[in-house]
This record gives structure tokens, sequence and C-alpha cells, in this order.
């Protein structure tokens, strides 16, 4: 266990150079002021839980103080936005700190975010709020407890510093940490500015430090890009499995290495829902549920693009065409775990493709209706289930398939089929009014909700007593909150 002191840095991206990203400090929150912090994310760099309340903790990463070691640098990238390219985009308001390594030698780059103006500001004041600050902090912590690669957070600090936003709020950084920062929208800024040389350097870099394993490969960035390919679509499988929505799927928020990253309008389903758009600035929708799958790729494709300096266009589409199979394989397997079964079927895909189309259009939770189809054997779980739906001729006949399909696998021990199914059903997960009431308590002075909600997250398979409140549908007030992307 390390003290806050004893981090060891070795900054690699900032010494690329000034033309990947630009030397600025922190410009230090008022009265900073510990709000949550995970201990599991401490761990990845070896500190002591304890550590986090060392008034130095909060200095640090409000921006007070900072190690000798770290080079606090901008990053520069650009990116398409809601389809169309921006061709100057940025860390405006978050500046990677350093890279970390711990005692098992994985570096981790230290983040932080709301630091304040940079370069690449535009019009933004570099600034986060508190509540945006908290659900990204719980949002990383809740998809990690989920098995859903992302970004981790390790704290969030809160202060006295004026933020205006819709109306005036207060300042807050979280600490983000993750293997790289590298964005798609980094290859494209060099690509479109027409920078061979500084976006080969990038491509080197990624590779060395990322996915030395493709550098054996024939064709190096090729097997790098189809590694990007392979890991969002598994990434993109577990978000659909899950009902996760990102909100803003922009390829300046999408990373190289397939992790959930940036948090801004996000949410978890509550009710089924195919259509939902969880960003309330998206009205065209072309971010909600299910084009999640679809703007995977088009990033993809738009990151396929940057590389053409490097890679032939035919290997680039014939990669870009594995998506859609890993991704219906990935999605497949995880439903079919979500499902109780353990073996393969055909009909498979109709089934769980079936079960949504029922739970379209009936509110039904899409959470608590998998977990509650594990509490007991089939035939008795769907006879309970079964009146929550509309239709309920439509529901019996899925029903009827389903029980026939588990029995197809033999005989299995109620206890053991629970097990196995709430394994991967979480009872817990992050719903926008859970994250709701606990802004409303933090922005009241109140951290204490954020801290157990937290807590809950960190194990969402497992029920916890006292805790039953957090596992419940949301109230009517909580069903229609208009997260918007102003944050
Ligand atoms: P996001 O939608 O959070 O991914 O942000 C898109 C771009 O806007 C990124 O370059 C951000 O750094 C920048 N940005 C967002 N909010 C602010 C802010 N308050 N101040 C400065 N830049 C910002
Ligand atoms: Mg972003």
């Amino acid at each position: 266990m390390k003290a806050l002191d004893e981090l060891t840095f070795d900054n690699r991206f900032a010494r690329l150079g000034d033309a990947f990203s630009t030397h600025v400090l922190p410009d230090p929150l008022d009265a900073p002021r510990l709000v949550v912090a995970s201990e599991a994310a401490m761990a990845l760099l070896d500190l002591d839980p304890a550590e986090a309340h060392d008034p130095v903790f909060a200095k640090l990463f409000g921006g007070h103080t900072l190690w000798a070691d770290a080079e606090p640098r901008a990053m520069v990238y650009s990116g398409h936005q809601f389809g169309s390219y921006n061709p100057q985009l940025g860390d405006g308001r978050g500046l990677l700190l350093g890279e970390v390594y711990n005692e098992a030698g994985e570096h981790w780059d230290l983040h932080l975010k709301g630091a304040g103006m940079t370069p690449y500001s535009r019009m933004g004041d570099g600034r986060a709020v508190l509540r945006s600050s908290i659900r990204e902090f719980l949002a990383s912590e809740a998809l990690h407890a989920l098995g859903i690669p992302t970004s981790r957070a390790l704290c969030v600090i809160g202060s006295d510093t004026p933020v205006w936003r819709e109306k005036q709020e207060r300042g807050a950084m979280v600490l983000r940490l993750a293997h790289s920062h590298i964005r798609f929208g980094h290859f494209e800024y060099f690509y479109y500015t027409q920078r061979p040389e500084q976006q080969k350097q990038l491509g080197e870099h990624v590779l060395a430090l990322h996915y030395p394993q493709c550098l054996e490969q024939p064709e190096p960035y090729l097997a790098m890009f189809q590694k990007s390919v392979e890991r969002n679509a598994e990434l993109i499988a577990k978000w659909q499995a899950y009902g996760f929505c990102h909100g803003v799927m922009n390829t300046d928020n999408m990373s190289i290495l397939g992790i959930t990253f940036d948090f801004g309008p996000f949410a978890f389903l509550d009710d089924f829902d195919a259509r939902f758009i969880c960003n309330h600035s998206d009205q065209q929708g072309r971010y909600s549920f299910s084009n999640q799958v679809p703007i995977g790729q088009w990033n993809l494709s738009a990151l396929a693009q940057a590389l053409t300096p490097f890679i032939s266009v035919e290997a680039l589409r014939e990669t870009l065409d594995l998506f859609l199979p890993l991704y219906q394989a990935h999605y497949l397997d995880l439903m079919r775990r979500r499902l109780g079964l353990t073996t393969a079927e055909d009909g498979d895909q109709t089934l769980v493709e079936d079960l949504l189309q029922r739970m379209q259009g009936s509110a039904i939770d899409y959470t608590l209706f998998l977990r509650r189809l594990g509490d007991e054997p089939a035939e008795q779980a769907v006879a309970r289930l079964r009146d929550e739906f509309v239709d309920l001729e439509a529901f019996d006949q899925w029903a009827a398939l389903y029980v026939a399909r588990v029995n197809r696998e033999g005989e299995i021990d109620p206890q053991q089929r629970r097990e196995r199914m709430h394994a991967v059903n979480p009872l817990y997960i992050l719903r926008n009014y859970l994250a709701q009431k606990a802004i409303d308590a933090a922005e009241a002075g109140d951290y204490s909700e954020v801290q157990r909600l937290h807590t809950v997250l960190t194990q969402p398979f497992t029920e916890q007593p006292g805790m039953q409140s957090y596992a419940e549908r949301p109230p009517e007030w909580g069903k229609h909150l208009e997260i918007s992307c102003s944050s």
C-alpha cells in the first residue's frame, strides 16, 4: 500500500511532444473537499484507502498542488459530433496529469476532469459541475462492477467555486483513470490536418503501449484497427445486453481501447424501450438505444477513414465487416446467459428478439424482469411475470417456447438456476432517479447518499440487506428526467 506521495510516474504521452498536447496547470477549486472516493480504483494505484481522508487528497484532486513528477497536459483531438466533423476539439476542461504505474507494472492515466480552461476550451469555462461529476463517478464504477469495460473514477472533489449552467451550480473535479485516453478523434485530427508523420508517431505509440502483439503481424496498423473493431463490438454488445445507453457516441468519445468513455447524459433503461433516447439534446435520436450498434460501426468507419494513409481501403472494409457478426455473437452469448441458457440453438436469436418485442410498449422493467426470471424454475417464473404484459397471448406464446427451450437443456436444480442467473442479472443498476436523489443530497452538502449508492453498485449481482429500495423501479417523477449535454 502506498501513500499519495509515493506514486511513480512515467509520462509517455507527454513525451510525444507539443504537437500532441499542451502544458497547462490545473485551475484550483475553492474550498476543495472529498465527496466520494473509490477504494477499488485507489487499489489500482496501490493507494492505501485511508489516503482519501488526508487533506492533501482533496487538494491534489481539487487542482491545488501536484506531484513533482506530474506533467499536466491538455490533449488535442478532433472528431465527428452528431455526424459532422469538428476539426478542433481537445481537452477543453480536463488534463492528463501523468501516467502512474503500479506494482503490477500496469500504467494508468490520471486525468483530472473539470480542471479549468485550456487552449481547447473554445466557448467553455473549463469546468465540470458537481452533478455531472457524480454521474461520471457512479457510472464508471457501476459499469466496471457489471463487467463492462470502462474508464474508472478515483474520486469526486466538490467545492465552493460557482459555475454557471442553466442556473448557478458548484464546480467539481473527477479523477479519471484509464490505460489510455486516446480516442478515435486523435487519429482523425492528424489525418484531417494532413500530418502523416505525427499520425504515424501516434500509431506507433498506441501499438507499442497498448497493442504490442499487433507489432508481430505483417500489417501492424491493420491488426490494431481489427483490435479496435473487436473490442468495440464486444463493448457495445455489453451495453445492449445490460441496457446501457451512452448518449453521446461522437468519435471523440470513442476509445481506441474499446472502453466506455466520457460520460454525459447516459442512462440505463428502466422500462425496456429500443427507441429510448437518453440525451435530451439528441432530437433526431441518432444515439438512441438501438442505434448504438449501427453508430458503433459508423464510428469505426470514421476511424478507418483516418487510417487510409496506412492501410488499403479494401483491407479496412473487410475488417470493418467483422463488426456486426462479432457484435451479434457477443450479444447473443450474453443474452443466452441472462436467460439462463448454457447451450446454443439456432432459434436463440429469435427467442431473444421475440422477448424484447413483447417487452416493448408493455412498460416492463428490463433489469428486474431478467432478475426475476432467475428467481424460480422457468415455468413458475414466467407464470409470475406474465401479468405485467399488455398482450398476454403474445407473452404466453413466448413463454411456452422459452420453457421448452430451458427444458431441452435437461433438468436443473432451482437453486443452481437461481445462482447461475443471478450471477449475470444485476439487481442494482445506476438508475437515473437514484443518481438524481444522491445528487440532490450532495448539492445540499450531504454526500452520504452518493457514498451509499456507490457502495451498493459495487456489488450489483448480490442482494444486500437493507438495500431493497435501490432495486426498485423509478417513482413517477424519476421516469422522465431530462438529462442534457450541459455538464
Ligand atoms: P463532451 O461532449 O463532454 O465529450 O465534450 C465535447 C468537447 O467539448 C470536448 O472537447 C470537451 O473538452 C469540450 N467541453 C465540454 N464542456 C466544456 C467546458 N465546460 N469547458 C470547456 N470545454 C468543454
Ligand atoms: Mg468528450
